[in-house]
C-alpha cells in the first residue's frame, strides 16, 4: 500500500516540522516482516487489535520509502526488528531481519522468544548479528490475564543476565492495564537498572502512557533512576512528554517510529482516561468492536493527518514548553540513539 500524502499532510510537516526535525535522524522502532511469514490466523492478540488494520507487512524498502515521503530531506537510519505476535514464525522473521539489516548496514534487535535457553538465544543473537532484544508480552504462557502479565513473563532473567554481559539493547513494552504508572512495572523497571546493569533498557512508547492519568507516581520512581531510557513511539501526548523530559532528561528519550503503525491517520483524544483513535470513516475495519477507535465526520477528516506527524508535533510541543536547546533536539532524534548502539557494539 502506497502512502498518500496530501497537500494538508505537505504543509502540516513544512509549516510545523521542518524546522524542528534534525537533518540525520535514528528511528529506533521500526518493524519490518513479509505478510509470508505468517502461519495461520493469530489464535490470540494481546496487543492493541486496531494496529493490526494498518499493514500486514513492511519491507525496509517500503519503509525507506515512507520516510522520504514523511520526512523530505532527512535522512532516517531505523532500528529494524521483526513483527512480534504468535502468528508470525519468529525464527525466519529473525533470519530475514538479520540478512535486510546485514545489507543495509542497519542496526537490528532480535524478537525474542521467553522460552529459549539462554545460551540459544545468545547463540541467535550472535549469528544474526544481533545489538540486543524485542521481547513482546504476545509470549508470556498463554493462561496469563492481561493483568497477571509481569514484565519477566516475557522478558526472563536468564535473558537480562546475557543482556546485561553483552551490553545488549533492550526494546521493552511495558505490559498491565496501568500503564506505565502500574507499581509493579516501575518496581521491576528499577530492580531490571539495578540488577542488570550491562542493559541497555528502551521502554517503548514512554511506557504507553498516553494519557495522563496513566503516568500514576511514574514521575516520583523514575525520578530516582539513572540509565532507563525511553522512546515516545505511537504517543501523541505532548503533557506526557514533557513530564517524561523533566523527569529523566532530554538524554533517555528517544525517537522511534513505530513504523508501519504510525501510517495511519488519526488524531488522538483522552477520554475519562482513556484513549481514542479518532479516525477518517471507512478506512480502517473493525471499529465498532474496538473501543479505542472512533470514526469522525467528513469535515473533521480534512484535518487529520499521519499518526507519525501527531507524535512529532507532541514532541516539539515538550520540547517548546521546556525550552529545550538544538543540542537535546539532536539527543532525541539521533545521537542518544547512535550512543547506544555504538555501546551495544562496542561491549559484544
Ligand atoms: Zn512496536
Amino acid at each position: 500500500m502506497t502512502l498518500s500524502v496530501s497537500p494538508h499532510d505537505r504543509a502540516v510537516f513544512q509549516e510545523s516540522l521542518a524546522d524542528f526535525l534534525p537533518d540525520d535522524i535514528v528511528d529506533v522502532h521500526a518493524h519490518v516482516w513479509l505478510r509470508a511469514f505468517a502461519t495461520g490466523p493469530t489464535p490470540m492478540v494481546r496487543g492493541a487489535q486496531w494496529a493490526l488494520a494498518v499493514a500486514d507487512e513492511q519491507t525496509p524498502e517500503v519503509l525507506a520509502d515512507t520516510y522520504a515521503a514523511l520526512f523530505p530531506g532527512r535522512r532516517v537510519t531505523p532500528v529494524l526488528f521483526g513483527w512480534p505476535e504468535r502468528y508470525i514464525d519468529i525464527a525466519a522473521n529473525n533470519a530475514w531481519v538479520a540478512a535486510q539489516a546485514r545489507q543495509q548496514s542497519a542496526p537490528a534487535l532480535c524478537v525474542s522468544l521467553p522460552e529459549t535457553p539462554a545460551e540459544t538465544l545468545d547463540a541467535i543473537v550472535q549469528a544474526g548479528g544481533f545489538i540486543g532484544l524485542k521481547p513482546y508480552l504476545e509470549f508470556a504462557p498463554r493462561h496469563l490475564g492481561p493483568d497477571e502479565i509481569s514484565s519477566f513473563d516475557f522478558l526472563p532473567r536468564a535473558h537480562l543476565e546475557i543482556a546485561s554481559q553483552r551490553g545488549w539493547i533492550i526494546m521493552l513494552h511495558l505490559p498491565r492495564s496501568r500503564r506505565l504508572g502500574d507499581p509493579l512495572n516501575l518496581a521491576q523497571l528499577v530492580e531490571i537498572e539495578q540488577t542488570y546493569p550491562g542493559v541497555q533498557l528502551i521502554v517503548a512508547h514512554l511506557g504507553r502512557a498516553y494519557c495522563p492519568e496513566d503516568l500514576g507516581d511514574a514521575v516520583a520512581v523514575l525520578r530516582r533512576t539513572e540509565r532507563l531510557a525511553f522512546d515516545f513511539s505511537a504517543n501523541t501526548n505532548a503533557w506526557v512528554m514533557t513530564e517524561l523530559l523533566r523527569t529523566v532528561g532530554a538524554s533517555r528519550v528517544l525517537f522511534g517510529s513505530d513504523l508501519p503503525i504510525t501510517r495511519m491517520r488519526l488524531r488522538r483524544e483522552c477520554r475519562q482516561g482513556t484513549y481514542v483513535n479518532l479516525v477518517p470513516p471507512g478506512l480502517y475495519a473493525d471499529v465498532d468492536a474496538d473501543p479505542h477507535l472512533v470514526e469522525v465526520g467528513a469535515a473533521e477528516t480534512e484535518s487529520l493527518t499521519f499518526f507519525l506527524y501527531e507524535e512529532l508535533l507532541a514532541m516539539r510541543q515538550a520540547v517548546t514548553t521546556l525550552r529545550l536547546p538544538a543540542t537535546a533536539v539532536e539527543a532525541i532524534f539521533a545521537t542518544n540513539a547512535r550512543a547506544m548502539v555504538a555501546r551495544a557494539h562496542r561491549s559484544r
